[in-house]
């Protein structure tokens, strides 16, 4: 190894022991990484394409205040969106302030009272729950009469084609797809399962809505769901797609109609896309969008990185070390709460912020266990920057996601193997 990394390295608190570790693993690796590379080449191209097709110019990235009419950046943004993610129309807002918001205004804006909504893949993200009316809250689906229907993944991970079949009714207008597992144990959908999940809904009810849960799978692989026959797309932009610059943001991209019906929603009846100021935070979605390729790549990267590392050492992780991947999370189950603080301790010992605290468990409102969370974060919740959590009961499953570049996920994944080291938790040779 080049003198003056292992000495950076070592600077930094790693071993020569984990460095080397490390090292072995990393070189197996170097297929599946020039495969990655290979995939974020493709997705730059095409955001460059979106962004010269558009013309992308420096007046976009003016600031707009007040009712923010004919705002040029935002709405050149918006057909960037579309044109990149090979939809209709976009909204791409300051205004969306996080994906549960996104995936809530796309849900009330599409839906009618009276109608139902279907969940192929079984229980949504926890935040939807609320949204939907799952857990009794103001302001549910549930308080406007729109009803909810769930069906379950097979215990193999696949979907129940007849009991989908058999949900299906009169009533149902939108069906909603995750496309990330999030924190539950079932598999990660790929763009291909997605598009064989709306073929066979479409073929049952054509004028159904199928809306895809996008947060967390960006631009890791090639497709995008609209290209396979999803009518709308939502995520957040402190994830994947605002590259790790945008601070705050989300976007719904799909139907002109479906677009039209959230901007309504977001905004007012009457008024739509054509109010809502940038602020000044537009340029950043740009360059976050323009960036995310990459970043998605160093994520990635480090997600097998550190599938590779904790499965040689004798733990459970899923995805496993070998498993294609559809999103950046990456599960590890540490199996005692030493070695879950520890990793995580690990993670924010690496961050370029706040790399001086330790971090602690804490009872968080909603969990039934403490949680203990990592983050050393630019932008404050970003989950595509390197970050860790985990609640403090048996499997003693470590999630963590992110890495802003390859080099930093790499370093936060060997510092958390250092911790556990140090701590005499895990044995290297
Ligand atoms: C993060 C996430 C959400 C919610 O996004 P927030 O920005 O945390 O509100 C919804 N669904 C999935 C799959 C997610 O990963």
């Amino acid at each position: 190894m080049n003198q003056f990394l292992e000495n950076q390295y070592t600077k930094l608190g790693i071993s020569k022991e984990v460095l080397a570790f490390g090292a072995k693993i990393e070189e197996e690796l170097k297929d599946r990484f020039a495969m990655i590379d290979a995939r974020a080449e493709v997705n730059q191209l095409k955001v460059i394409e979106a962004m010269q097709k558009n013309k992308v110019s420096a007046e976009c990235f003016n600031i707009s205040s007040g009712y923010g009419y004919n705002d040029l950046g935002r709405d050149t943004l918006e057909k960037v969106y579309a044109d990149c993610f090979k939809g209709e129309d976009a909204l791409v807002r300051p205004q969306i302030t996080c994906g549960t918001h996104a995936l809530a205004l796309a849900l009330m804006s599409n839906l009618r009272p009276g109608d139902e909504l279907l969940s192929p893949v079984g229980k949504p993200y926890d935040t939807l729950e609320e949204v939907i009316g799952i857990r009794p809250s103001k302001g549910s689906l549930a308080e406007y009469q729109i009803s909810y229907a769930q069906v379950d993944l097979l215990e193999d991970g696949s979907f129940d084609y007849e009991g989908i079949k058999k949900a299906i009714n009169e009533k149902t207008r939108l069906v909603t797809i995750q496309r990330s597992k999030g924190y539950a144990t079932r598999p990660t959908l790929s763009v291909e399962r997605i598009g064989e999940l709306i073929r066979f809904i479409k073929g049952i009810k054509p004028d159904v809505i199928c809306m895809v849960d996008n947060c967390y799978g960006e631009f890791v692989e090639e497709r995008e769901p609209l290209e396979v026959g999803a009518d709308m797309i939502v995520g957040s932009l402190i994830k994947n797609p605002g590259g790790g610059l945008a601070p705050i943001g989300g976007y719904i991209v799909g139907k002109k109609e479906c677009v039209e019906n959230a901007a309504y929603r977001l905004t007012s009846p009457g008024l739509g896309k054509e109010v809502g100021a940038s602020l000044g935070v537009i340029q950043s979605f740009y360059q976050g969008l323009f960036l995310a390729p990459t970043v998605v790549s160093g994520a990635l990267k480090g997600a097998i990185f550190a599938a590779n590392i904790y499965e040689k050492l004798g733990y459970k992780v899923v995805p496993d070390s070998t498993e294609s991947r559809h999103d950046i999370i990456q599960a590890i189950e540490l199996n005692s709460p030493e070695a879950l603080c520890a990793f995580c301790e690990g993670i924010q010992a690496a961050a370029p912020v706040d790399s001086y605290v330790t971090p602690e468990p804490w009872a968080m409102p909603g969990y039934d266990s403490d949680v203990i969370m990592a983050a050393g974060a630019f932008v404050q919740g970003s989950s595509i920057e390197l970050s860790a959590d985990g609640p403090l009961k048996p499997p003693y499953a470590v999630y963590f996601q992110g890495g802003l570049t390859w080099y930093h996920a790499k370093l936060g994944i060997l510092m958390s193997l250092q911790k556990l080291y140090e701590h005499q938790l895990v044995k290297i040779d």
